[in-house]
């Protein structure tokens, strides 16, 4: 935590220099001390620190300045810091100035020129002054801020891209602070693109998408080599397991992943069916401990670049990136695994990131606490959802077309779902649409036993009506399924007109050579993070048998 900031302001250098030595010498152990010589360049520092998310603790300026005084300067200073203890350095002739100011700028002290000993007649009085200040004041956080607005969609993406990546930022909803509104107008004018994110090191982005935000949070965008042995495509459980085999075998190994590790899984609240893991543990958890596996081999990560596409170029695999650069190499894995399928339903477009989500959205739970949401979908991942939510939620209601939970949702699930108290389970219920104004509001909803519409008041609702591969940058690539799944090894029709060579395709080996998929996206697979891992573990043995002919 950066050191909260005491600012002197004189426009007389020796008197600045020698307020700047005094209050050094008392408080740099505690305190950072800033100075200025002028109103102007007072304001452009504290708004800086204010980007920054810097606190300031105390103000020391001098009222005799050209072109702002120092009751000028402690007004507009009280807007950017309003907390912060405002102190008047004065001559006998301004008493009276100062005096006015204590009602003015609610001025917490005037002092006299000079204050000489210090020990006498400074250090005290600030002192006691910093110490209220201390009292009263929560120390300011010191990462990467998000100001936005709740009900700004690419607000909530900002926050979700930066939690499932595991990196620590405060979130300010500009609807509920007025100050952080006015930070917001002063960076990026009237009606801003929301968020804006701000730095530590003073530099903002305004609405930024995934991949400018992973670069100034410190994350890797870019490779380091142009050719790698083994790129793999997507860090879910099956990505990750990949890359983890891999880079232990010795391979030069790329990881691309286009939003966060742990794909899938790193949004489950709790895992229970993976071995080794008999109390349970979060996707989060399972994401951040395979990472680190990851890179403890030297994997490298590429997060939030998405692959655009690829091309073959004997004997390399090339994989062009949403930035526009390629990187090479001899082996491809594409475990890219599904996506939640999206609701085509009235009213749902608008609203998507402003009650409306897809998949788990972990970041917002805690935002319904008290609140009524409903859940859509009766598999696995819905149940999950629904006792996560019920933690923080007034009440989860499920909306299930089928009915009843089983046997599409596992039994620990559903006799779990049955003794929460704030879980209600509609079953033979459709989904119709969605209503709010700027957020959502109710779902519209059929009933299919008695043929009626109703209504259900939500302020979310989170979505779960399946999932579907994510193969639509593979398509011309490699042969898929009907239902849009990577073929692999035995799986592709015998004499299929897209295999070239005289062997047969390898495990997991799509139809181009030295391609293969791997987890959920791969045709015939078992849809579960242990089936994942397995798969994207297995798949090391067909790449080092492939790496053999090249
Ligand atoms: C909420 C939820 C809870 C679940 N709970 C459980 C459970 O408790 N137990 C269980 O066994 N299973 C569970 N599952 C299923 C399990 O998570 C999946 O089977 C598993 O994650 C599949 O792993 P995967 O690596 O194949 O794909 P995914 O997990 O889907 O990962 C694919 C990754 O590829 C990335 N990607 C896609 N396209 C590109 C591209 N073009 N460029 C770069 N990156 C790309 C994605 O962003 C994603 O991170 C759950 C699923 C959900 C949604």
């Amino acid at each position: 935590m950066a050191k909260p900031v005491v600012l002197a302001v004189d426009d007389d250098r020796e008197v600045l220099a020698a307020i700047e030595r005094d209050l050094r010498r008392h408080f740099s152990d505690r305190y950072r001390i800033l100075t200025a010589s002028s109103g102007p360049e007072a304001l452009e520092a504290l708004n800086q620190l204010r980007r920054r998310g810097g606190s300031v603790a105390l103000l020391l300026v001098d009222q005799r300045m050209p072109g702002m005084t120092g009751i000028g300067l402690l007004g507009e200073a009280r807007k950017l810091y309003p907390e912060a203890m405002r102190v008047l350095l004065t001559a006998y002739a301004d008493t009276g100035a100062a005096i006015a100011a204590i009602n003015e700028v609610a001025l917490h002290h005037y002092l006299m020129k000079p204050w000489d000993p210090p020990e006498e007649r400074l250090y005290p009085v600030l002192e006691d002054l910093l110490s209220e200040w201390a009292g009263r004041v929560r120390p300011s956080f010191d990462g990467i801020r998000i100001l936005g607005s709740r009900w700004s969609p690419q607000s909530f993406a900002a926050r979700e891209f930066l939690m499932r990546n595991q990196v620590p930022y405060q979130w300010t909803d500009i609807d509920l602070d007025a100050s952080a509104r006015d930070l917001v107008a002063s960076i990026a004018g009237d009606s801003p693109r929301l968020p804006i994110v701000l730095f530590p090191d003073g530099s903002s982005l305004v609405a930024p998408g995934n991949a400018e935000l992973a670069e100034k949070a410190g994350l890797q965008t870019l490779a380091t080599r142009p050719f790698y042995d083994l790129v793999i495509v997507g860090a879910g459980p099956a990505g990750l397991a990949n890359a983890v085999y891999g880079a232990s075998e010795g391979l030069r190994t790329l990881l691309i992943e286009q939003h966060a590790p742990g794909g899938q899984a790193g949004t489950s609240s709790f895992i229970e069916n993976y071995l080794g893991f008999p109390g349970g543990l979060t996707g989060a958890d399972l994401a951040q401990r395979a990472v680190a596996q990851a890179r403890r081999f030297g994997v490298e990560m590429l997060i939030g670049q998405p692959a655009s596409g690829m091309r073959r170029e004997d004997p390399y695999r090339i994989v062009s990136l949403a930035d526009g650069h390629e990187v090479s190499c001899h082996a491809l894995v594409i475990a890219a695994g599904m996506a939640v399928r999206e609701l085509d339903l009235p009213g749902i477009a608008p609203l998507v990131g402003t009650g409306v989500f897809y998949g788990a959205a972990m970041s917002e739970a805690v935002l319904y606490r008290d609140q009524d949401v409903a859940i859509v979908g009766g598999a696995n991942s819905a149940g999950q959802c629904a006792l996560f939510l019920s933690r923080y939620a007034r009440s989860v209601t499920l909306l299930v077309r089928a009915p009843s939970l089983s046997p599409r949702m596992s039994r620990y699930l559903v006799d779990r779902i049955g003794v929460t108290s704030n879980i209600r389970v509609m079953t033979g219920v459709e989904l119709t649409g969605a209503r709010g104004e700027r957020h959502l509001q109710q779902v519209a909803l059929l009933e299919h036993e008695k043929g009626e519409a109703r209504s259900l008041d939500v302020a979310a609702l989170f979505v779960f009506i399946g999932v579907a591969p994510r193969t639509e940058r593979f398509a011309g690539l490699v042969e898929l399924d009907t239902k849009g799944f990577i073929l692999t090894g035995p799986d592709l029709p015998r004499g299929s007109r897209t295999w070239p060579l005289e062997r047969d395709p390898l495990m997991f080996e799509t139809s181009v050579p030295g391609v293969f998929a791997a987890g959920d996206v791969r045709s015939g697979a078992d849809r579960r993070i242990a089936a994942a891992v397995g798969e994207g573990s297995a798949a090391i043995h067909s790449v080092l048998r492939y790496l053999r002919t090249v």
